[in-house]
């Protein structure tokens, strides 16, 4: 069903775009969600994840062939294969959004999700790779994480094999000219480097996407402005803020792993004590959904104060699922970020948020 706003609901949600200061944004990784969250009045997409663009049925036998490949030359191979089909990807959603901004961030898998378990899996592998299932399967075994969501993951993939974010980059570059000659809007991409810890890992991760953006600008004959920036969803990251802000033009807050490594709970198993906890009074509300604004907040203050002061016109913005709390949101409000983020169906109920957070800060 096409969702629409009309009537004295639309009437409200103008009312409430006159009042509100934060921009409201999308998180988004189909053209579909794109066109929903656009029908919602999103003004752009805070957050693309490229994840679920990798378990494509149509091409999760040539990611598998990447993520097993024994060396760059094995891993390029497989991400030739993979590049027309992430341009297409790019190219859809940017085309959707018109020239709104769009926040891709490289990609961020737990690797584990990534490798085959079933026989005929590796075989379709081993016929795409040329090689033979039982070294696949030594592989597969080196890869494993005990807890991989301490893992492998993030920009800690783009550190050591720069390959994939390189074609990554160049995907969101290509496309990006392509919808700019075809349509004449010129898209802002604003590439992302997931679960950054140091300045120096966001420095060699945006030198990859530069060098990228440079490569595909000389063969379209044709430049187009970008940014690049960083998550901050991880605890050294918000206290590095000043050091990291030197490479980051903006800063978006994954609020999900932040919340996680910040109270060592689980974001996958926090259910299983957390009714107890609220109950108790230990948090007074569940922490993956409205952000604890004493320890999570305070780090997110810190980013927000450091970021701002090694660069004063940093970009800040939120994407983890707190984007969409009415709570959260008012807290955004109240430390001055410039942007929330939330799911499509949720960015009519942050239109509103935001303007309540504006009106009660007056
Ligand atoms: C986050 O960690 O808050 C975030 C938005 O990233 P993901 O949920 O994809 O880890
Ligand atoms: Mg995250």
């Amino acid at each position: 069903v096409q969702p629409e706003l009309s009537g004295d609901f639309a009437t409200l949600m103008e009312w409430a775009d006159g009042v509100r200061r934060l921009k409201v944004r999308a998180n988004a990784e189909t053209p579909e969600d794109c066109r929903v969250a656009r029908e919602f009045g999103a003004e752009g997409v805070g957050l693309c994840r490229t994840e679920h663009m990798f378990f494509e049925s149509s091409r999760i036998t040539n990611v598998r062939q990447m993520i097993l490949a024994t060396d760059e030359k094995g891993r390029r191979e497989a991400l030739a294969k993979l590049l027309p089909e992430q341009r297409k990807d790019f190219t859809e959603i940017l085309e959707v959004m018109a020239g709104l901004p769009v926040t891709i961030r490289l990609l961020d898998p737990p690797l584990h999700e990534f490798l085959p378990t079933e026989e005929a899996d590796f075989a379709d592998v081993a016929t795409a790779a040329g090689v033979s299932v039982d070294v696949l399967k030594r592989r597969a075994a080196e890869l494993h994480e005990f807890n991989p969501m301490l893992g492998h993951r993030g920009c800690r993939l783009g550190v050591t094999y720069p390959e994939i974010y390189e074609i990554q980059a160049r995907a969101i570059f290509e496309a990006a000219c392509d919808v700019a000659d075809k349509t004449g809007a010129a898209p802002i991409p604003e590439v992302m480097i997931p679960l950054v810890a140091t300045a120096r890992e966001l420095d060699l991760m945006k030198a990859v996407v530069d060098a990228a953006a440079k490569a595909v600008f000389a063969e379209k004959g044709r430049t187009l402005d970008y940014l690049v920036g960083t998550m901050i969803e991880l605890p050294r990251a918000a206290l590095r803020a000043g050091d990291i802000a030197e490479g980051a033009e903006f800063f978006s807050f994954g609020t999900n792993d932040l919340t996680q490594t910040t109270l060592g709970v689980s974001r996958d198993d926090a259910a299983r004590f957390l009714g107890v906890y609220v109950d108790k009074g230990i948090y007074a509300k569940d922490p993956f959904v409205s952000i604890d604004v004493d320890g999570v907040g305070e780090l997110i203050q810190i980013a927000a104060d450091r970021g701002r002061a090694t660069r004063p016109d940093i970009k800040l913005g939120i994407c983890g699922e707190h984007g969409g709390d009415p709570a959260s949101i008012a807290f955004c409000e109240t430390i001055g970020l410039d942007y929330v983020s939330a799911s499509p169906y949720r960015v009519p109920i942050a239109r509103l948020a935001a303007a309540q957070a504006a009106l009660e800060k007056k």
